[in-house]
């Protein structure tokens, strides 16, 4: 089977640049076969891709990324092929958008009680409807000359364990794993890096995750080899995709370079026939 497929895309749902028409024509260009849109817990930019993306014969696979929690790490964890509009689903993830937007207000007081006059107006703006984070608010800081440059704005206030940090709502991988299921979808560690210890990602394998994306803007030749070793291993999935924001990380150049192949996509596919979720 021809074709690539990128499976990691941001729209302006979350905080990528890009709707999900202009992700479409970026999918077009570059000659995609499918594409996935993963937005932090949104599924808003899917039936839209999905009609504009039919004429044009690409594949929209529905996507989510969540965030979980492992000790103090942050573990995302891409869902794919799940029904997005099942009830139970959509009703967990209002629950974390809303904890989102919670946490931008604990954040901007913070920022305040340390003179910085943003308001949660001026983030929120920037998030435009869709899920709130801390990339919008470093967005709204630089825009609004109260910092110097969007990496400023996490080294000196929001970043982990800076003075503006604020924890988010997490899940543990587990219920992750189970949200997705319960939705008929499959589940994968979303760029693990070099930073996961072993033992994490194995007690994740553990919990029943279904795959690793393994291509990833982050992963260098070896590292996606040696996750393509663990994938056989435990007889896994592979994944992968360019994680676009759109242009907001530099990462304009990245669209069409971070695939899969179709084959692998089909292997998800065959995988959910033998064993259906849900
Ligand atoms: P949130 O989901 O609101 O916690 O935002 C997480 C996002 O913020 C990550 O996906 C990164 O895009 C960005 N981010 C987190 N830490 C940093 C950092 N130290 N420097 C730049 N961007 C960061
Ligand atoms: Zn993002
Ligand atoms: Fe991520
Ligand atoms: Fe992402």
């Amino acid at each position: 089977m021809d074709g690539k497929a990128d499976l990691h895309l941001h729209s302006t749902f979350s905080d990528g640049a890009l709707s999900p028409r202009e992700l479409l024509d970026r999918a077009r260009q570059a000659g995609l076969t499918a594409i996935s849109i993963t937005d932090h817990d949104h599924t808003g930019a899917l039936d839209e891709a999905t009609t504009i993306a039919a004429p044009l014969g690409i594949e929209v696979i529905p996507g989510v990324e969540l965030s979980t929690m492992v000790g103090e790490s942050d573990v995302h964890i891409l869902g794919y092929f799940f029904d997005h509009h099942d009830a139970r689903l959509q009703e967990y993830l209002a629950l974390f958008r809303s904890e989102r937007r919670k946490r931008a207000e604990r954040i901007v007081r913070k920022l305040n009680g340390m003179n910085v006059p943003l308001t949660i107006d001026g983030v929120l703006r920037r998030a435009g409807g869709g899920s709130v984070g801390r990339p919008h608010i470093a967005t709204a800081l630089v825009e609004e000359g109260l910092i110097g440059t969007y990496q400023e704005a996490f080294s000196r206030y929001i970043g982990f364990g800076k003075p503006a940090y604020e924890k988010k709502y997490m899940i543990s991988p587990r219920e992750a794993i189970a949200m997705i299921a319960a939705a008929g979808g499959l589940s994968f560690i979303a760029h693990p890096s070099s930073f996961m210890e072993e033992q994490v990602l194995l007690d994740i394998i553990d919990a029943g995750i279904d795959g690793i994306e393994v291509i990833h803007p982050s992963h260098s030749p070896e590292l996606a080899a040696h996750y393509r070793g663990i994938v056989s291993e435990y007889f896994l999935l592979a994944s992968g995709g360019s994680d676009f924001h759109g242009g907001k990380r530099n990462d304009l150049d990245a669209f069409g370079r971070y695939t899969i192949s179709m084959a692998e996509v089909n292997m998800m596919r065959r995988r959910l026939r033998q064993a259906p979720r849900g």
